[in-house]
């Protein structure tokens, strides 16, 4: 009878604390609407990593004093951060800088009106995928090749893809659909809500959307121009806390083009060591890298995923075929993702894979090579800063003319005049000063784009 009573009293308790912290959650919201309104007024960036980070050193004091888990209090205020960044940027319309991808659709739109555009916003190789593709395409019908198969792929494929690497086996590899799920499989398979990431900018903005779509927090660790886009390592050692699980690589860098060196990346891979971290590292643009390149597979470390694809090396972006390699245990994780989502990559898709690897794609990387070099050329004679690019298939200026006053206008005002070309702040809201010019169109077009650009800019 005693412990009834008991219990009744300690639920009615509960009952109270609950309602008292929702209330004291919608007081915070309501705080950071105020917050909103203000920023809104005086244009300035809704995250700010100071605030943050001051807040969040003081949460770790009280939780300290008071004896909570801070892993637990760090995820829970991390959450209490993404809401109300979530409510300011509605609040002030969203407030973010349209990608390639917007810029990609408007340059659609304005195709179907009549308009000739000259695309140079978009990374997708304009050479066809190898013959053998074609071949294969054209037997799936007949070979029965159309149904389900398993989720991590056919074996042969896996097989053939582990081979292109030394100490991996196929049961390490994944076939997705596109390199872009193997990373949303790792990210939403890998972290929980509140946990953080570190994600290097200027970045490929899918790495953060993923973090958002599971209420996971991304860290920003900013690179500059003047720093050749090198990721400081006091700066990053700097981000990590109890809630950092995980750290994005991508090198070849979209859209930087630079390539890590192997010393800098020894020594990142040990910090992600030291603190147990993730290691996503795409590396889709591998097959494009002008200087030695390292994979993270060279590194043994077993905390890592290598994410890589179809796409950009066989110029098969529609084909959907991607893929990620990592130790039995994080697989057995990303598929699981895959499973419950897509079953597996279509059939008809991981044959042509099969079908494309092997094939020589020198030509290619030629071709895209010389490309960079002449719009590396070309910039010379623009009121352009840049770094050449180690590799990839971008260049990532910055603009110092004077007329210059955004990158949404001055990619809007080029798009009117005929080129399409991505705003440097769709990869990272401090880059407003910056494009990005892909080399995916013949030279001649390409040559013609940029004429476009150096007319708008003198
Ligand atoms: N990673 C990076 C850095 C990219 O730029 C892209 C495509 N733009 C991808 C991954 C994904 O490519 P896909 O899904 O076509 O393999």
């Amino acid at each position: 009878m005693v412990e009834h009573d008991n219990l009744d009293y300690l639920r009615e308790e509960m009952r109270n604390i609950t309602n008292n912290i929702i209330r004291l959650v919608q007081d915070r919201m309501e705080v950071a609407k105020k917050i909103g309104n203000i920023k809104q007024q005086l244009n300035i960036e809704i995250e700010d990593e100071k605030v943050e980070n001051d807040i969040k050193k003081s949460v770790m004091e009280i939780t300290k004093d008071i004896g909570m888990d801070v892993e637990f209090s760090g995820r829970l205020l991390n959450l209490l951060l993404l809401e109300s960044v979530k409510l300011q940027n509605i609040q002030n319309n969203g407030n973010k800088s349209p990608t390639h991808i917007a810029v990609f659709m408007k340059a659609k739109e304005l195709e179907k009106a009549g308009k000739k555009i000259i695309h140079l916003e978009v990374g997708e190789p304009d050479f066809p995928p190898p013959l053998k593709v074609k071949e294969e395409l054209s037997k799936i019908y007949d070979n029965k090749k159309y149904h389900y198969t398993e989720i991590p792929g056919i074996p042969q494929l896996r097989q053939q893809i582990s081979k292109k690497f030394s100490n991996v086996v196929p049961e390490q590899v994944l076939v997705t659909p596109g390199g872009r799920f193997a990373v949303f499989c790792a990210i939403t398979s890998l972290l929980k809500p509140g946990d953080e990431l570190i994600n290097i900018e200027p970045s490929w903005p899918a790495y953060k959307e993923c973090a958002e779509f599971i209420g996971a927090k991304t860290r920003l660790l900013k690179t500059t121009i003047e720093d050749k886009w090198t990721p400081n390592l006091t700066t990053l050692e700097s981000l990590i806390n109890i809630n950092t699980k995980m750290l994005i690589l991508n090198y070849p860098n979209n859209p930087t083009g630079k390539v890590l060196d192997s010393n800098l990346l020894e020594k990142i891979v040990s910090i992600a060591k030291d603190h147990n971290l993730y290691i996503l590292s795409d590396e889709v643009y591998s097959d494009y890298s002008f200087v030695k390149y390292n994979s993270i597979l060279n590194y043994e470390y077993d905390k890592s995923i290598m994410v890589s694809s179809f796409s950009k090396t066989y110029g098969m972006t529609g084909f959907r075929v991607g893929y990620g390699i990592a130790n039995n245990n994080i697989i057995t994780k990303m598929r699981k993702v895959q499973a419950t989502s897509i079953t597996s990559v279509a059939e008809p898709m991981q044959y042509c894979a099969l079908a494309a690897l092997d094939n020589n794609i020198q030509s290619n990387i030629d071709s895209i090579k010389r490309r960079i070099n002449i719009i590396c050329k070309r910039l010379e004679q623009m009121n352009m800063e840049y770094i050449a690019p180690d590799g990839a298939m971008y260049v990532y200026p910055k603009i110092i003319a004077q007329n210059y006053s955004s990158d949404i206008a001055l990619v809007y005002d080029l798009l009117e005049k005929g080129v399409a070309i991505a705003p440097g702040s769709g990869f990272g809201n401090s880059y407003k000063q910056f494009i990005r010019i892909s080399a995916c169109v013949s030279s001649k077009l390409l040559n013609d784009g940029l004429d476009i650009l150096q007319n708008y800019l003198t």
